[in-house]
């Protein structure tokens, strides 16, 4: 787990740690001004004392000039390194988190809530650079503090540093103690942001759905659910905050009047101390106590942004694979099934039984069945969307699970109902952000029948959020033109009609049925018979079983399922 997370932390650094280094120097001198602020105060009070040594009015004036220009050098110094560092560093680990995402597999990604990544990629995020990037300087600084202010008090008076250190002790032990509870507050909250993030998707996600089913109510509750939730952890998180600063406020009380006291005892009993020594006991005293407040808490949400990014690197992380040879950019013989079984994980009932049929090259076939019966299962095998099936799947004779993914992408199109369009140009759509020579795209557009739409809009004419400035049927074609211009050899179209009005779903496939040369796969429950005539066979599913497969006047002539079904339908 360890090694993984510093992949991830290494982004921070990567080209940038001249800049870290220049802003981690700009926190040492942060703490160098404590102490140089605390020694100009003692050398004053003393000087107005009146004690032998101490510096005139001059000399005085020569020590506030000192800590006016080193607080000037620090606020330019933080001004120039520490933004910089920190938005590049925080740039190139989303960057990278986003790059392992859009490599991981449909397989693995499926399987997941995609609110898990909103949430790493925003208050995930957030989170780790306060922790891990602003708290590392102010850790620095702190860290410097507490050692120097030590060292400073050693030096002035050993024994009213034992005594003063005494004091506070117990307190900032306690405190140290508590930094472990923050860490587990900070994944609850975390956690609970998941979910909130998941409710708040769903439910922009199921606008119309809650609309139209007045589901307004419920949806309010479920999020008022998961929005309680997360402010309620919260909450706890900075209870736990507040208790750590009360122990910790609780330790510089009693370390700063127990330093009264040891000053006391020992002017008493006789020892020399001016007042600027004990005034700059009571200053230094600070800067030992709050690194002890600081610290603790800083390392907690240190240690907690880590456990996110363990978090987003676990989710990111691809479970390994067989890279597979690739399959030739052709498909010459056909896709054939022999003897495939398959159940979704923890199902008892297989969704697919003893699956065996063969899809010859540049054939169209039809797969055909009641709800649930299969089809996209099967389709969802033929992209090797899921692995453990058990029979085998062979393209050109080449087994699904000995073939590399990525040359199976390049071979075969899957087209849905929904359509993912971006909110972009059509044109842009269509080629999804590539570069394809002009002719290819206005090929692809005529043979997907947007040539009208095209020449009325334009290409650059935007098709919105969610391509809601497209109809149902042009989404569908704009699909059709990315698989053909990337030039899938083999068509898997699941449904993708469904949601059409009749004769606009009868164009849509009419333009499938008219690719030549391509492999078509259509899952449908429309059993029109002009177009299931022209499919050189029918699939017929039954229960995650064949019922039959053949030619249309051959099935409805064996007056089978197909031919029930059919006379059902029309
Ligand atoms: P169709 O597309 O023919 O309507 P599916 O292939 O989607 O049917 O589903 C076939 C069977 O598998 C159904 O019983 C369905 O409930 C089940 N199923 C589908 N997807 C999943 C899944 N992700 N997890 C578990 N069961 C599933
Ligand atoms: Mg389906």
């Amino acid at each position: 787990m360890k090694s993984k997370r510093k992949e991830y932390i290494a982004q921070f650094y990567r080209g940038n740690r001249g800049m870290f280094l220049l802003a981690a120097l700009t926190a040492l001198l942060t703490s160098g001004l404590h102490l140089v602020i605390a020694r100009a105060l003692q050398q004053m009070i003393d000087g107005i004392s009146g004690v032998p040594g101490a510096p005139g009015l001059a000399g005085m004036a020569g020590w506030i000039a000192a800590v006016l220009a080193l607080i000037l050098l620090i606020q330019a110094m933080e001004y120039s390194f520490q933004p910089r560092f920190i938005q590049k560093g925080m740039q190139q680990y989303k960057e990278y988190a986003f790059g392992k995402l859009t490599r991981k597999s449909l397989e693995s990604f499926d399987q997941e809530a995609s609110a898990r990544y909103l949430a790493a990629f925003s208050r995930d995020a957030e989170t780790i650079e306060a922790g891990c990037l602003e708290g590392r300087f102010q850790l620095l600084t702190s860290a410097a503090d507490f050692i120097g202010a030590l060292v400073m008090m050693l030096l002035y008076s050993p024994v009213m540093t034992g005594i003063s250190c005494a004091f506070f002790i117990l307190p900032a032990g306690v405190s140290l103690l508590m930094g472990r509870r923050i860490q587990q507050a900070e994944r609850q909250v975390s956690q609970k942001n998941e979910t909130f993030t998941a409710t708040l998707k769903d439910s922009l996600g199921g606008f119309s759905v809650m609309k139209s089913f007045r589901a307004e109510g419920p949806i309010q509750a479920l999020f008022a659910g998961s929005n309680r939730a997360m402010e309620q952890a919260k909450c706890q998180k900075r209870r736990q905050v507040i208790a750590l600063g009360t122990l910790a406020s609780l330790a510089g009380v009693l370390a700063q009047l127990g330093t009264f006291w040891a000053g006391a005892w020992l002017a008493f009993s006789g020892a020399r101390i001016t007042p600027g020594v004990l005034i700059v006991f009571i200053n230094l005293a600070a800067y030992v106590i709050e690194p002890l407040q600081v610290i603790p808490e800083r390392l907690a949400a240190l240690r907690a942004a880590e456990g996110l990014i363990d978090k987003l690197a676990d989710a990111l992380e691809e479970p390994a694979r067989q890279p597979g040879t690739p399959l030739p950019d052709r498909l010459r013989q056909g896709i054939e099934l022999r003897d495939v079984c398959f159940s979704y994980k923890g199902e008892s009932r297989p969704a697919l039984e003893h699956i065996s049929a063969r899809f010859e090259a540049g054939g169209c076939y039809a797969v055909v069945g009641g709800s649930g019966s299969g089809k996209s299962t099967l389709l969802g095998l033929l992209t090797a969307g899921r692995r453990n099936y058990s029979g085998e799947i062979l393209y050109d004779g080449r087994e699904l699970k000995t073939v590399s993914i990525e040359s199976l992408y390049d071979l075969v199109g899957l087209i849905q109902q929904k359509v993912f369009l971006f909110d972009a140009s059509i044109r842009d759509n269509i080629t999804l952000f590539r570069d394809f020579p002009q002719e290819q795209v206005e090929q692809a557009v005529q043979k997907a029948g947007l040539a009208a739409l095209i020449e009325a809009r334009g290409p650059a004419y935007r098709c919105g959020e969610n391509g809601r400035g497209l109809s149902g049927g042009e989404q569908q074609r704009v699909a059709i033109a990315r698989s053909l211009l990337k030039q899938s050899q083999v068509l898997l179209v699941d449904e993708a009609t469904a949601a059409l009005d009749p004769a606009t779903a009868r164009q849509v496939t009419l333009s499938i049925l008219e690719l030549a040369g391509i492999t078509r796969i259509l899952v449908t429950h429309r059993l029109d018979e002009t177009l299931l005539r022209r499919c050189d066979g029918i699939l017929a599913l039954k229960d995650g079983r064949i019922a039959e497969f053949g030619a249309f006047d051959q099935l409805m002539a064996s007056k089978g399922y197909f031919y029930s079904l059919f006379t059902v339908t029309q």
